[in-house]
Formats: structure tokens, sequence, C-alpha cells
């Protein structure tokens, strides 16, 4: 049987149903939905049973087939061993083993980390986009075609592109980032990269104003075409997917049998990494709770908490010491809220079309809104305060420093654990990308890696340019020369 994707917003006629190869380099649906499974595939106790002796990379190429049947199971497996490797994992902290690619490290019984942070470029981002650069290049080799990824970034995301992209065939990749707004090892972590086909543009201006730029030269649909734009944002649907491995990966860790349930809490931003967390529990995970942190960004927490979903503008967003949760429009939400709502598009559409409109939307008095809790779902909120509190308690308590996104989910964990569940939190960066925050909290500076000593003296390549979609666009069509990305 194949496995399709259908649109959020099922509008068939714009959007017909696709197969994993078909959704894998493009963004939204053409009705402006997201993609999803036509069903989720349900595990069998007996599959449970058979996965939880399984390595990380066989646990992944069980999980991925599920939901991807275009691409001939040999050279999925390939993909797949190619990238969780401990090669790749290999960032090693001390007392950690590579080898596992997601360590489960307990502070207490009932409390523990799972370690997604070990890959290149040090945050949870690296899980899928190593597998996303693996996969771009295998479907572009095969169609015999190119591609030049075009993003904005404040940090995390870009890197991770770029770590997953260097030195692929087939693709570019050109990053905007704000000048001078980025720390120091965040720079030198993308604009060192020697390879040939990563471009890294500084802009004179903010975040926002990257991102502009990007929107206005997606929005010339000529220079699009010619020059094979494409993206590798959150909404990616296999970013998605390969996010649901270490979900599964740590409840075998954190249990001794199947019988066992567990429950999960997620530092969240753009909703992708608690998405993939829904999909493990609607696969039949045995889940028991996913505890969704925000920052002082709270749109999410106050939907779980009040049934109103109110983007705001980017002049209401915060910038916070646990940056990478700075969003407030959750660009994956979608994909849940089709789920809680039956999965009629009707229904999206209607909602959306207030979204879209720069309005929000208010389920309290819904039907809807009364069936969160069968989801699993709680939340909380965490403050600069209490990421300074939580970093110092844990240190203090277990001797561990986390980062900044992960004493988020480690103060909405605490403030909701009930008695006798075991709670993972997951650990989406290492403390050595936050530095400065840590600093504050604890008076030293948290270990790098070794791979990372002094990486801020190495030659850096980076294009600095005003706020000018033009001169972006010259860029990319001198880069990418007559061969418009071969
Ligand atoms: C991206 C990111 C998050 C937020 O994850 P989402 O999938 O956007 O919810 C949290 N922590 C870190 C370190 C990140 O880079």
């Amino acid at each position: 049987m194949t496995m399709h994707y259908i649109s959020t917003r099922g509008d068939v006629l714009s959007s017909p149903r696709k197969t994993f190869t078909e959704i894998l380099l493009g963004g939204l649906a053409p009705d402006g939905g997201l993609y999803l499974p036509e069903a989720y595939p349900r595990i069998t106790r007996a599959e449970l049973d058979a996965w939880r002796g399984l390595s990380y990379a066989d646990l992944a190429f069980a999980i991925l087939s599920k939901f991807i049947d275009d691409i001939p199971p040999a050279d999925l497996k390939a993909l797949v061993d190619k990238t969780y490797t401990a090669a790749v994992y290999c960032n090693g902290r001390p007392g950690g083993d590579a080898r596992e690619i997601t360590p489960l490290r307990w502070l207490e019984p009932g409390f523990a980390l799972l370690e997604l942070s070990n890959g290149p470029t040090l945050a949870f981002k690296d899980m899928a986009m190593q597998l996303l650069g693996n996969l771009f290049e295998y479907v572009l080799a095969k169609r015999g075609e190119t591609i030049n990824i075009l993003g904005a970034t404040s940090g995390d995301t870009g890197s991770a592109a770029e770590y997953a992209m260097r030195g692929k065939r087939g693709l570019r990749v050109f990053m905007l980032s704000p000048y001078g707004r980025m720390s120091a090892f965040q720079r030198a972590q993308m604009y060192s990269l020697p390879d040939a086909n990563i471009f890294n543009i500084a802009v004179r201006g903010m975040f926002d104003d990257a991102q502009d730029i990007v929107k206005a030269v997606f929005n010339d649909h000529a220079f699009k075409a010619r020059h094979k734009l494409g993206a590798v944002n959150s909404i990616n649907w296999a970013r998605v997917a390969a996010q649901i491995v270490y979900y599964f990966k740590g409840y075998f860790a954190a249990t001794l049998s199947n019988d066992e349930k567990v429950s999960f809490a997620v530092p969240s931003g753009n909703f992708g990494n608690i998405c993939a967390g829904h999909i493990a529990r609607m696969m039949g995970l045995p889940i028991s709770r996913l505890v969704m942190a925000t920052n002082e960004n709270d749109v999410l927490d106050e939907f779980c908490r009040t049934g109103l979903y109110r983007p705001r503008g980017s002049a209401e967003t915060h910038a916070t010491s646990s940056p990478s949760m700075d969003i407030s429009k959750a660009s994956n939400f979608e994909r849940f809220v089709f789920d809680l709502v039956g999965r009629d598009p009707a229904v999206i559409r209607a909602l959306w079309a207030k979204v879209d409109a720069g309005g929000s939307f208010d389920l309290a008095a819904t039907r809807y809104f009364a069936d969160l809790p069968q989801f699993g779902f709680v939340s909380g909120k965490s403050r600069h305060a209490d990421r300074l509190a939580t970093i110092r308690g844990i240190y203090e308590k277990y001797g561990v420093i986390v980062d900044t996104h992960t004493a988020d989910g480690l103060k909405v964990a605490a403030e909701n654990c009930l008695p006798g569940e075991t709670i993972v939190v997951l650990e989406t960066a290492m403390p050595a990308k936050f530095a400065e925050t840590i600093v504050e909290a604890l008076g030293r500076l948290p270990e790098r890696p070794a791979a990372m000593q002094g990486i801020e003296s190495l030659p850096q390549r980076v294009e600095v340019m005003d706020i000018d979609a033009d001169a972006v666009k010259r860029f990319i069509k001198r880069e990418t020369g007559s061969d418009s990305g071969g």
C-alpha cells in the first residue's frame, strides 16, 4: 500500500495527494496547507517489542519506512545508516556516549534528559537536517536536477542547514543572517565553512529584514523558477518525520517494558519538535502526556490554557535568552489542529483564513478544545529569571549544565510532574551555544566540545549587504552562473 500525503486545507483540485519524494523538496501545498500522511501508520505491540533493542539507525529505518515507500528500501537504509553514525554525532561531551546518537541521562528516578544536541551544530535541528541533506542529494541525483536553497536565520536553523548541505552534489545554500546580531560563536560556526556550495550573506539589519528579503525573492516567481530556488524551513514534512524516531528511542531508553508509559517535555517554538511527539503518540507509542514549554513568547501556552490562538506580530515578539523559541506564529501548529478538529479541512480553511489575514481564532467554546486533554497536551511558560534559576538549580542538584532552551523545558516539566510519572525532557541544544547566559547563571563558562575549540579564529567567508533584495538576487545570479545551479 502506498503512503500518500494530503494537505491540511484539503483542496484536492489544486493540491492532490502526493508521495513522499513528491513533497520532499517543496514547501506549503499549493492550497496553502501543510502536508500530512493520509492516515498515521499504527504500530503493533509485536513491532514495538521487536524495535526495543534496535540501534538508532535501524530504528530510524524501521520507522521511516512507514512514511517513505517510494525510495527503494536498500537505498533508504543506506541513507539512514550514513546519517545516524557516531562519526556525525560525535561532539562527545564528557561522560556521553556518541554511539547511541541520542543518549538518555537520568537526573533522578522518573526524571531524565534526552540528549538531542550531539550533532555538528550542537542543537537538535541536526537530527532531522542531516537526514534531509542526504535525502535531497539522493533525490536530486536520481532526477538529474539541482536546487539552490535560500533562507534567513537568526542562528540555529541556518547553521544546521549549512552543515547538512555542505559539499553535497546538486545543491547550493544561500543563507541570510542579521549582520552583527549573532554571537561570535554562531558567526564562526557558519562563516568559517570552507565549502564551495555554501554562501553566507550578512544583511545590515535585523532578522526580520533578512526574512523579508527572502520572501521578496521567492515572490519573484520568474527568478525563483530560473534559479531553481528551494527552502528547508520547519514545515518540511521530512524534518517532522525524522524527529518521530527519537521519541521511540527515548521511550525505549526510559522504560523496561512496553507496558510502561512516559511523558515528554518539549521546549517549543515552531511546534515542529512536539508535533513529531504528537504523531509518535498517534502511532501508538505509549506516551502519557506531552508537556509543551514556551518562553516569554507564549502564543502556544496561551492556546493550551485558553483555546485562543493569537499569533503576534514581529513588533510584539520578545528577544529572549532562549532565542530559538522566539516565535510568535507556530508554523507547524496547523498540523496538530488538523487532527484536533477531526481532520476536517473545511474547519482548517475557516480558522486559517483568519490567521492568514493577521487575526486569531478561539476554540474555547468548541468541543475541539474539550478534546485537547485526550491528545495529552499540557503547557507552561518560562521567563529569563526562571531560566537562570533552573540552570543554577540543575547544576547544584545534579552537576549537569543545561542550555537555556532545555532549562525552559525542565522548568515547565518540574511544575507539571504528577506523582509516579516518568518525564523525559528533550535537550535541544548544548550549553556551549548560549555561553553568555550560562555565565550569568553560574559565573563560569560551559565546556565546549573539542571539535569547536577556537573556531572563532578560523578564516571567515561572508558577503555583507544592505537591506536590498535586488543585491541578493544579483549575488545569486552571479554565483549560480550560466548553469543556474549545475
Ligand atoms: C528550534 C529550536 C527549538 C524549538 O523547536 P520547534 O521545533 O521550533 O518547536 C527549541 N530549542 C532549540 C535549541 C532550537 O534550536
